[in-house]
Protein backbone atom coordinates (compact mmCIF):
# COMPACT_ATOMS: atom_id res chain seq x y z
CA UNK A 1 0.00 0.00 0.00
CA UNK A 2 1.30 3.72 -0.76
CA UNK A 3 2.02 6.07 2.42
CA UNK A 4 1.73 9.68 2.01
CA UNK A 5 2.86 12.05 4.76
CA UNK A 6 0.60 14.71 6.54
CA UNK A 7 3.98 16.43 7.06
CA UNK A 8 8.06 15.07 5.92
CA UNK A 9 10.30 17.31 7.65
CA UNK A 10 13.29 14.48 7.13
CA UNK A 11 12.60 14.51 3.14
CA UNK A 12 12.94 18.81 3.58
CA UNK A 13 15.96 18.00 5.22
CA UNK A 14 17.53 16.09 3.19
CA UNK A 15 16.82 18.39 0.48
CA UNK A 16 19.30 21.34 2.37
CA UNK A 17 21.17 18.85 3.90
CA UNK A 18 24.27 20.35 3.37
CA UNK A 19 23.85 24.40 3.92
CA UNK A 20 22.16 23.86 7.01
CA UNK A 21 24.78 21.47 8.32
CA UNK A 22 26.79 24.38 7.69
CA UNK A 23 24.92 26.73 9.36
CA UNK A 24 24.99 24.46 12.24
CA UNK A 25 28.69 23.59 12.54
CA UNK A 26 29.28 27.43 12.29
CA UNK A 27 27.02 28.18 15.10
CA UNK A 28 29.14 25.81 17.23
CA UNK A 29 32.13 26.79 15.99
CA UNK A 30 31.74 30.18 16.96
CA UNK A 31 29.61 29.13 20.29
CA UNK A 32 26.88 31.88 19.07
CA UNK A 33 24.37 30.52 20.62
CA UNK A 34 22.22 33.20 21.96
CA UNK A 35 22.22 36.25 20.26
CA UNK A 36 25.08 37.19 18.23
CA UNK A 37 25.56 37.01 14.65
CA UNK A 38 23.53 34.44 13.38
CA UNK A 39 20.27 35.86 14.92
CA UNK A 40 21.18 39.63 14.11
CA UNK A 41 21.48 38.21 10.45
CA UNK A 42 18.36 36.31 10.41
CA UNK A 43 16.18 39.05 11.85
CA UNK A 44 17.29 41.32 9.11
CA UNK A 45 16.82 38.74 6.62
CA UNK A 46 13.08 37.97 8.18
CA UNK A 47 12.00 40.95 8.15
CA UNK A 48 13.05 42.57 4.64
CA UNK A 49 11.40 39.57 3.56
CA UNK A 50 8.15 40.87 5.40
CA UNK A 51 8.92 44.90 4.67
CA UNK A 52 9.13 45.28 7.94
CA UNK A 53 11.31 47.38 9.53
CA UNK A 54 12.22 45.57 13.15
CA UNK A 55 12.41 41.44 14.16
CA UNK A 56 12.81 40.43 17.14
CA UNK A 57 13.08 36.90 17.68
CA UNK A 58 12.06 34.93 21.03
CA UNK A 59 11.05 31.62 22.11
CA UNK A 60 7.99 30.60 20.36
CA UNK A 61 5.18 31.68 18.78
CA UNK A 62 2.95 31.71 21.80
CA UNK A 63 5.50 33.63 23.58
CA UNK A 64 5.44 36.14 20.33
CA UNK A 65 1.93 36.76 21.04
CA UNK A 66 2.06 37.23 24.89
CA UNK A 67 5.11 39.72 24.42
CA UNK A 68 3.57 41.76 21.48
CA UNK A 69 0.37 42.13 23.52
CA UNK A 70 2.38 43.34 26.40
CA UNK A 71 3.83 45.71 24.65
CA UNK A 72 0.90 47.50 23.63
CA UNK A 73 0.06 48.65 27.30
CA UNK A 74 -3.27 48.21 27.53
CA UNK A 75 -5.07 48.85 30.81
CA UNK A 76 -6.23 45.87 32.44
CA UNK A 77 -9.25 43.81 31.68
CA UNK A 78 -8.95 45.44 28.05
CA UNK A 79 -11.42 43.10 25.79
CA UNK A 80 -9.61 41.73 22.68
CA UNK A 81 -11.38 39.91 19.72
CA UNK A 82 -10.11 36.79 18.55
CA UNK A 83 -11.39 34.10 16.25
CA UNK A 84 -13.12 31.39 17.65
CA UNK A 85 -11.29 29.07 14.92
CA UNK A 86 -7.61 28.76 16.02
CA UNK A 87 -5.34 27.40 18.03
CA UNK A 88 -5.72 28.30 21.97
CA UNK A 89 -2.17 29.95 21.44
CA UNK A 90 -4.25 33.35 19.92
CA UNK A 91 -6.64 32.85 22.96
CA UNK A 92 -4.09 31.73 25.95
CA UNK A 93 -1.98 34.67 25.44
CA UNK A 94 -4.28 37.33 25.64
CA UNK A 95 -5.98 36.14 28.89
CA UNK A 96 -2.05 35.41 30.52
CA UNK A 97 -1.76 39.18 29.50
CA UNK A 98 -4.91 39.97 32.16
CA UNK A 99 -7.05 41.00 29.37
CA UNK A 100 -10.70 39.43 28.45
CA UNK A 101 -10.81 37.56 25.35
CA UNK A 102 -14.28 38.02 23.09
CA UNK A 103 -14.84 35.67 20.19
CA UNK A 104 -15.86 36.48 16.73
CA UNK A 105 -17.29 34.05 14.07
CA UNK A 106 -15.53 32.95 11.43
CA UNK A 107 -16.70 33.77 7.79
CA UNK A 108 -16.59 31.13 4.57
CA UNK A 109 -12.79 30.61 4.27
CA UNK A 110 -12.52 29.85 8.32
CA UNK A 111 -11.06 33.47 8.80
CA UNK A 112 -12.25 36.26 11.03
CA UNK A 113 -15.86 37.40 9.88
CA UNK A 114 -14.88 41.16 9.45
CA UNK A 115 -18.71 41.82 8.05
CA UNK A 116 -19.94 41.14 12.13
CA UNK A 117 -16.75 42.69 13.37
CA UNK A 118 -18.37 45.60 14.41
CA UNK A 119 -20.94 44.37 16.48
CA UNK A 120 -18.34 42.83 19.36
CA UNK A 121 -17.22 46.12 19.79
CA UNK A 122 -17.89 47.47 23.41
CA UNK A 123 -16.54 50.51 25.57
CA UNK A 124 -13.57 48.13 26.57
CA UNK A 125 -12.12 46.94 23.46
CA UNK A 126 -9.01 47.56 23.28
CA UNK A 127 -7.24 45.43 20.16
CA UNK A 128 -8.63 43.04 17.66
CA UNK A 129 -6.42 39.61 16.82
CA UNK A 130 -6.48 39.06 13.30
CA UNK A 131 -5.16 34.98 12.73
CA UNK A 132 -4.43 34.57 8.93
CA UNK A 133 -5.63 30.77 9.49
CA UNK A 134 -4.60 27.85 7.72
CA UNK A 135 -1.94 30.37 5.30
CA UNK A 136 -4.71 32.76 4.28
CA UNK A 137 -4.47 36.44 4.59
CA UNK A 138 -7.49 38.04 6.83
CA UNK A 139 -9.12 41.02 4.69
CA UNK A 140 -6.60 43.51 6.05
CA UNK A 141 -8.07 46.77 4.24
CA UNK A 142 -11.41 46.54 6.57
CA UNK A 143 -9.79 45.25 9.90
CA UNK A 144 -7.73 48.41 9.37
CA UNK A 145 -10.55 50.62 8.90
CA UNK A 146 -12.79 49.73 11.74
CA UNK A 147 -9.73 49.36 14.14
CA UNK A 148 -9.06 53.19 13.15
CA UNK A 149 -13.05 54.31 13.35
CA UNK A 150 -12.57 52.80 16.96
CA UNK A 151 -8.91 53.60 17.97
CA UNK A 152 -8.19 49.60 18.42
CA UNK A 153 -5.01 48.50 18.30
CA UNK A 154 -4.27 45.67 15.65
CA UNK A 155 -1.72 42.37 15.95
CA UNK A 156 -1.65 39.95 13.74
CA UNK A 157 -0.93 36.24 14.08
CA UNK A 158 1.16 35.02 11.42
CA UNK A 159 2.11 31.49 12.76
CA UNK A 160 0.28 29.70 9.78
CA UNK A 161 1.12 33.00 7.19
CA UNK A 162 5.02 33.49 6.69
CA UNK A 163 4.64 35.11 3.48
CA UNK A 164 1.07 35.63 2.72
CA UNK A 165 -0.47 38.82 1.05
CA UNK A 166 -2.98 40.75 0.81
CA UNK A 167 -3.24 43.08 -1.82
CA UNK A 168 0.23 42.45 -2.90
CA UNK A 169 1.72 43.25 0.69
CA UNK A 170 3.34 40.55 2.75
CA UNK A 171 0.45 39.77 6.37
CA UNK A 172 2.84 40.95 9.26
CA UNK A 173 2.92 44.59 8.24
CA UNK A 174 -0.70 45.69 8.82
CA UNK A 175 -1.40 45.87 12.07
CA UNK A 176 0.66 47.23 15.01
CA UNK A 177 2.43 44.27 15.68
CA UNK A 178 2.84 40.99 14.53
CA UNK A 179 4.07 37.71 15.69
CA UNK A 180 4.92 34.45 13.73
CA UNK A 181 6.06 30.60 15.07
CA UNK A 182 8.43 28.50 13.62
CA UNK A 183 7.47 25.26 15.38
CA UNK A 184 8.88 22.68 13.09
CA UNK A 185 5.35 21.93 11.44
CA UNK A 186 5.13 25.70 10.49
CA UNK A 187 5.52 26.44 6.68
CA UNK A 188 8.83 28.17 7.84
CA UNK A 189 9.97 25.65 10.90
CA UNK A 190 13.27 25.88 13.24
CA UNK A 191 14.43 22.20 14.76
CA UNK A 192 12.64 23.07 17.60
CA UNK A 193 10.83 26.02 19.16
CA UNK A 194 11.42 29.33 17.57
CA UNK A 195 8.95 32.37 17.36
CA UNK A 196 9.04 36.58 16.35
CA UNK A 197 7.54 39.47 16.85
CA UNK A 198 7.47 42.35 13.81
CA UNK A 199 6.39 45.86 13.39
CA UNK A 200 7.35 49.11 11.67
CA UNK A 201 7.27 51.03 14.96
CA UNK A 202 10.27 51.17 16.42
CA UNK A 203 8.93 52.12 20.01
CA UNK A 204 7.18 48.75 20.00
CA UNK A 205 9.85 46.89 18.72
CA UNK A 206 12.53 48.29 21.86
CA UNK A 207 9.94 47.18 24.10
CA UNK A 208 9.61 43.84 23.19
CA UNK A 209 13.65 43.71 22.51
CA UNK A 210 14.05 44.61 26.27
CA UNK A 211 10.67 42.57 27.82
CA UNK A 212 11.33 39.45 25.95
CA UNK A 213 15.13 39.70 27.31
CA UNK A 214 14.86 40.58 31.12
CA UNK A 215 13.69 44.37 30.49
CA UNK A 216 17.23 44.79 29.40
CA UNK A 217 18.95 47.81 27.97
CA UNK A 218 22.38 46.76 28.51
CA UNK A 219 24.31 43.38 30.10
CA UNK A 220 23.43 44.20 33.64
CA UNK A 221 20.99 47.20 33.31
CA UNK A 222 17.36 46.58 34.14
CA UNK A 223 15.10 49.50 34.07
CA UNK A 224 12.09 46.96 34.14
CA UNK A 225 11.56 43.18 34.79
CA UNK A 226 10.62 41.60 31.27
CA UNK A 227 11.29 37.47 31.09
CA UNK A 228 13.39 34.93 29.43
CA UNK A 229 11.87 34.17 25.75
CA UNK A 230 14.78 34.78 23.29
CA UNK A 231 15.39 32.57 19.84
CA UNK A 232 18.67 31.17 19.82
CA UNK A 233 21.34 31.48 17.33
CA UNK A 234 21.24 26.87 16.39
CA UNK A 235 17.46 28.19 15.42
CA UNK A 236 18.17 31.45 13.69
CA UNK A 237 20.87 29.98 11.51
CA UNK A 238 18.12 26.74 10.53
CA UNK A 239 15.76 29.69 9.74
CA UNK A 240 18.29 31.82 8.09
CA UNK A 241 19.19 29.12 5.48
CA UNK A 242 15.05 27.72 4.78
CA UNK A 243 14.11 31.35 4.41
CA UNK A 244 16.06 31.08 1.07
CA UNK A 245 13.71 28.24 0.19
CA UNK A 246 10.44 29.80 1.09
CA UNK A 247 9.30 31.09 -1.85
CA UNK A 248 9.91 28.31 -3.85
CA UNK A 249 7.96 25.92 -1.24
CA UNK A 250 4.93 28.20 -0.95
CA UNK A 251 5.00 28.12 -4.85
CA UNK A 252 4.82 24.42 -4.94
CA UNK A 253 2.17 24.18 -1.74
CA UNK A 254 0.18 26.28 -4.36
CA UNK A 255 0.86 24.13 -6.90
CA UNK A 256 -0.18 21.22 -5.12
CA UNK A 257 -3.76 23.45 -4.11
CA UNK A 258 -4.45 24.39 -7.69
CA UNK A 259 -4.65 20.55 -8.83
CA UNK A 260 -6.55 19.63 -5.65
CA UNK A 261 -8.88 22.50 -6.41
CA UNK A 262 -9.69 21.37 -9.99
CA UNK A 263 -9.84 17.57 -9.18
CA UNK A 264 -11.33 17.11 -6.02
CA UNK A 265 -14.80 16.16 -6.55
CA UNK A 266 -17.01 19.58 -5.39
CA UNK A 267 -20.64 18.02 -5.50
CA UNK A 268 -19.18 15.70 -2.30
CA UNK A 269 -17.03 18.00 -0.06
CA UNK A 270 -16.87 21.30 0.59
CA UNK A 271 -13.46 22.65 -0.81
CA UNK A 272 -11.74 26.00 0.26
CA UNK A 273 -12.07 28.98 -1.66
CA UNK A 274 -9.14 30.83 -3.40
CA UNK A 275 -10.25 34.58 -2.53
CA UNK A 276 -8.79 36.87 -5.24
CA UNK A 277 -7.19 39.87 -2.67
CA UNK A 278 -5.54 37.69 -1.20
CA UNK A 279 -2.64 35.49 -1.74
CA UNK A 280 -2.65 31.76 -0.17
CA UNK A 281 0.04 29.91 1.15
CA UNK A 282 -1.82 26.74 1.88
CA UNK A 283 -0.30 25.90 5.29
CA UNK A 284 -3.30 24.02 5.51
CA UNK A 285 -5.61 21.97 2.73
CA UNK A 286 -8.77 22.22 4.94
CA UNK A 287 -12.13 21.03 3.92
CA UNK A 288 -15.53 19.75 5.18
CA UNK A 289 -17.52 17.01 4.99
CA UNK A 290 -20.69 15.63 7.55
CA UNK A 291 -19.33 12.05 7.90
CA UNK A 292 -15.77 13.50 8.39
CA UNK A 293 -14.39 11.78 11.26
CA UNK A 294 -15.01 8.21 8.46
CA UNK A 295 -13.26 9.74 5.81
CA UNK A 296 -10.17 10.38 8.18
CA UNK A 297 -10.83 6.39 9.19
CA UNK A 298 -10.89 5.58 5.49
CA UNK A 299 -8.13 7.72 4.41
CA UNK A 300 -5.70 6.22 7.06
CA UNK A 301 -6.84 2.62 6.60
CA UNK A 302 -5.63 3.76 2.37
CA UNK A 303 -1.96 5.04 3.70
CA UNK A 304 -2.63 8.93 3.82
CA UNK A 305 -1.63 11.11 6.54
CA UNK A 306 -4.68 12.98 7.56
CA UNK A 307 -4.78 15.83 10.26
CA UNK A 308 -8.10 18.01 11.98
CA UNK A 309 -7.87 21.98 12.66
CA UNK A 310 -9.17 22.05 14.85
CA UNK A 311 -11.43 19.45 16.25
CA UNK A 312 -12.84 21.87 18.42
CA UNK A 313 -13.74 25.63 18.07
CA UNK A 314 -11.74 27.75 21.16
CA UNK A 315 -15.02 28.54 22.71
CA UNK A 316 -16.06 24.82 22.37
CA UNK A 317 -12.58 23.74 24.39
CA UNK A 318 -13.14 22.76 28.64
CA UNK A 319 -10.86 25.56 28.70
CA UNK A 320 -13.56 27.92 27.75
CA UNK A 321 -16.35 26.44 29.86
CA UNK A 322 -17.04 29.07 32.05
CA UNK A 323 -16.64 31.82 29.55
CA UNK A 324 -19.62 34.25 29.48
CA UNK A 325 -19.96 34.75 25.83
CA UNK A 326 -22.56 32.27 24.33
CA UNK A 327 -20.77 31.33 20.56
CA UNK A 328 -22.98 28.19 20.31
CA UNK A 329 -24.73 30.03 17.20
CA UNK A 330 -21.14 30.59 15.76
CA UNK A 331 -20.26 29.03 12.44
CA UNK A 332 -17.14 27.90 13.86
CA UNK A 333 -18.79 26.39 16.51
CA UNK A 334 -20.89 24.18 14.36
CA UNK A 335 -18.26 23.50 11.80
CA UNK A 336 -15.22 22.08 14.02
CA UNK A 337 -17.10 18.90 13.85
CA UNK A 338 -16.68 18.81 9.80
CA UNK A 339 -13.30 19.62 9.12
CA UNK A 340 -10.51 17.59 7.90
CA UNK A 341 -7.12 18.77 6.55
CA UNK A 342 -5.53 16.27 3.59
CA UNK A 343 -1.65 16.57 3.16
CA UNK A 344 -0.16 19.55 1.88
CA UNK A 345 3.38 20.15 0.86
CA UNK A 346 6.21 21.07 -0.88
CA UNK A 347 7.11 16.72 0.48
CA UNK A 348 4.53 15.37 -2.16
CA UNK A 349 4.91 14.06 -5.78
CA UNK A 350 2.43 13.86 -7.99
CA UNK A 351 1.48 10.27 -8.09
CA UNK A 352 0.50 11.06 -4.03
CA UNK A 353 -1.23 13.90 -4.95
CA UNK A 354 -3.06 11.79 -7.55
CA UNK A 355 -3.79 9.14 -5.26
CA UNK A 356 -5.07 11.31 -2.70
CA UNK A 357 -7.57 12.81 -4.90
CA UNK A 358 -8.44 9.77 -6.78
CA UNK A 359 -8.62 8.19 -3.11
CA UNK A 360 -10.77 10.56 -1.73
CA UNK A 361 -13.25 11.31 -4.39
CA UNK A 362 -14.00 7.51 -3.95
CA UNK A 363 -14.99 7.93 -0.69
C1 LIG B 1 1.38 27.41 16.05
C2 LIG B 1 0.50 28.54 16.36
C3 LIG B 1 0.75 29.39 17.45
C4 LIG B 1 1.77 29.11 18.52
O1 LIG B 1 3.06 28.95 18.12
P1 LIG B 1 4.08 28.11 19.02
O2 LIG B 1 5.40 28.42 18.37
O3 LIG B 1 3.73 26.68 18.94
O4 LIG B 1 4.02 28.65 20.41
C5 LIG B 1 -0.05 30.51 17.60
N1 LIG B 1 -1.07 30.75 16.76
C6 LIG B 1 -1.36 29.94 15.73
C7 LIG B 1 -2.51 30.28 14.83
C8 LIG B 1 -0.59 28.80 15.50
O5 LIG B 1 -0.91 27.98 14.49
Amino acid sequence: MQEVKFLDLHHQYLSIKEDIDDAMSNVMRTSAYIGGKYIEQFEKNFSAYLGTNHCIGVGNGTDALEIALWSLNMSEGSEVIVPANSFIASSEAVSRCGYKVVFADIDENYLLDVDKLSTLISEKTAAIMVVHLYGQAVNMKTVMDIAKAHNLKVIEDCAQAHGAEYKGQKVGSFGDIATFSFYPGKNLGAYGDGGAIVTLDVALAEKCRAYSNHGRTSKFSHEIEGRNSRLDGLQAAVLDVKLKSLPLWIEKRNRVADYYLKHIDQNKFILPKRDMASSHVWHLFVLRHNSRDEICEYMKSKGIGMGIHYPQALPNLRAYEKHPQDCSQYRACKWDKTLFSIPIGEHLREDEIRYIVETLNAF
